[in-house]
This record gives structure tokens, sequence and C-alpha cells, in this order.
């Protein structure tokens, strides 16, 4: 991309219920927001390249946050595609390549959870710090983190959603997840909490002892990724974190499952500004997305 002035960027945040595509110049001076339903390949990625075409110029660069699980690995055949996922007519979609190719403009490409990563690293809760998590517990539980400054990927990319945690005493909800039964995932995802209590976790009230479980389960992955990755800060988003009280109780308990073994300050003494909600708001996904585009 040259950097001849600032560049416009596009966004598009692949989502498994909904595309929210974007350009501008993030994160204040977004020209232009469209959001449509996430339907069959055809007729979505049909939306996205009209959303596109129909701006008074096409993006310097383009980034697309997705759901997944996705090929991130920049020297595989497969490069840009969605792979495996559960969802109809979706497995093995060139994504990135049929953008690029339709838009002829360069694309970045990467999971829905390492854009809101990258999104919170550039313009939110995470711009003084290179190392962060960013978790999402919503429809799925996921986990993006940034390392160095640069979002890990690996073998394949993180899939913290489907850590096996001990349960929560009394808990014998047999979990939701169509490979693991009760995995992270399958216990403590928005959908997870509805099969257990036949009542959408928005509907549940603030003393329901299903946000005890839900600490439990939140506290220990948090606890675990702590351990194994050291990030400065832990974002946690997504719509069951819409649930404010659960902030508190998972600090607490962090803090009570480390037990003053990890002697860092912000997990000691200044948790509350340490696992925080997002700093992003809304378009936090399609931001997330625009921001994969700075890399090119
Ligand atoms: P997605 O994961 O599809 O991007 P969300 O992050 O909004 O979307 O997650 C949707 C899930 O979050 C649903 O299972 C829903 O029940 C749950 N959810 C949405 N709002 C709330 C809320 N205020 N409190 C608890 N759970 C919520
Ligand atoms: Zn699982």
């Amino acid at each position: 991309m040259k950097r001849t002035s600032t560049p416009l960027l596009g966004g598009i945040e692949a989502g498994g219920t909904k595309f929210v595509c974007a350009v501008g110049y993030p994160p204040d001076n977004i020209l232009a927001l469209e959001q449509f339903p996430t339907t069959t390949p055809l007729k979505t990625l049909g939306r996205t390249l009209d959303f596109f075409r129909s701006q008074p110029r096409l993006p310097d660069a383009i980034g697309i946050a997705t759901f997944g699980p996705v090929d991130v690995r920049p020297t595989s055949d497969t490069f840009g595609f969605i792979t495996s996922t559960p969802k109809l007519g979706w497995r093995n979609t060139d994504l990135a390549g049929f953008v690029a190719c339709s838009l002829h403009v360069p694309t970045a490409f990467d999971t829905d959870v390492n854009g809101a990563a990258v999104g919170e690293h550039a313009w939110g809760a995470g711009q003084d710090i290179e190392n962060l998590l960013y978790l999402s517990v919503g429809t799925g539980f996921g986990g993006g983190a940034i390392v160095g400054g640069v979002p890990v990927h690996g073998l394949v990319h993180p899939e913290m959603g489907h850590l096996i945690l001990p349960r929560a005493e009394g808990d014998d909800f047999k979990g939701h997840c169509p490979f693991h039964g009760p995995c992270l995932e399958g216990m403590a995802s928005g959908p997870a909490i509805k099969a257990r209590w036949g009542i959408p976790a928005e509907s549940l009230l603030p003393d329901h002892i299903a946000w005890e479980f839900e600490a439990h389960y939140l506290s220990l992955a948090v606890t675990n990724l702590i351990l194994t990755l050291s990030p400065e800060r832990v974002i946690m988003g997504g719509g069951v974190m819409q649930q404010e009280h659960l902030f508190p109780a998972i600090r607490s308990r962090v803090q009570s499952h480390l037990n003053g073994y990890v002697q860092a300050y912000a997990v000691l003494h200044d948790i509350d500004r340490y696992i925080v909600p997002p700093g992003l708001g809304n378009h936090a996904g399609v931001l997330g997305a625009m921001g994969l585009a700075l890399s090119l």
C-alpha cells in the first residue's frame, strides 16, 4: 500500500449472523457503514462487493475479520479460506481471494477475535501495550492474542474457546460443544447458558446461580491464559460480557486462583484496569477488521 497520504481503509466483519462493512479513516472518521445478514456466500459476498463498489472510491486496503475456523497460514494453498465451519454453505469458501480478486485491493485476513485484538491495540483498550488478550464471550467463545505487537498464529490459530476446564461444583450440564461437550465454549458461551437453564443469558437475573458457574469457567480460562501468554491486559467483550457484574466476579477469582504467584502490579493491585471491557464500543468488530488492513 503506498502511503503518500493517510490510507483509506475498508473493513469486513464477517460474522456467523451478520456482515458489517465499512470504509473510512478509523477510528473516528467512518465514511460509510452497512450491515446485512449472513445468508449464502453468493448473496452475502455479492452485497459486500456492492457496498465497496458503491463508494466514491475503493479503499487502499481491506481487512477481513471473520468467523472460522479459517486458514491464516500465508504459505498455504487455502490461505484466506473459511475451512471446516459447520455453517451451511460456507465450508471451503475463499473469502479473502474472492474479495481481493473482485475489487483488486490488497486484503488482510484474520480471525474475528484477532481482528478485535488488533483494533483494541490500535485504537481501544490496548493502545499502550504490546501484549494483550481479547476474549469474546458470545455465540461462541473466541480468543485473540497479540504478542510483541503481532497477532498470534501457529499451526492453525489459537482456539482458546475449547479449553478443557474442571467443572463448577454442582454443575452437571453435559455441555454444548459438538466436538468436546463440556469445554469452555460448551459450558460458558451464550447458547450453552441458554441450553443449561432454558432461558436466554440476557434474561437471567444477576443473582441467578448461572452467573456463579459463568464466573467459575471464565475466571479459570483467564487464569490459564495469563499463565500461558502473560498478557499485559485482558479485554473481555461479546454479548455475555454485557453482564457487567461478571467483571468483579472474574477479577477476584483470578486473583484467588493465582494466589500471589504472578508477581505483577497489574494483577496484584490494579486488576480493575487489567481485566477490562473493550474500548471501541459498538463498531469494535468492523474497526478491528479495518485495523488488520494497517498491516498491509
Ligand atoms: P456474536 O457472538 O454472534 O458476534 P454476541 O457477541 O452478541 O454475538 O453474542 C450473542 C450471545 O450473547 C447470545 O447467546 C446472547 O444470548 C448473549 N447475550 C447477548 N446480550 C446479552 C446480555 N445482555 N447478557 C447476557 N448475554 C447476552
Ligand atoms: Zn469445544
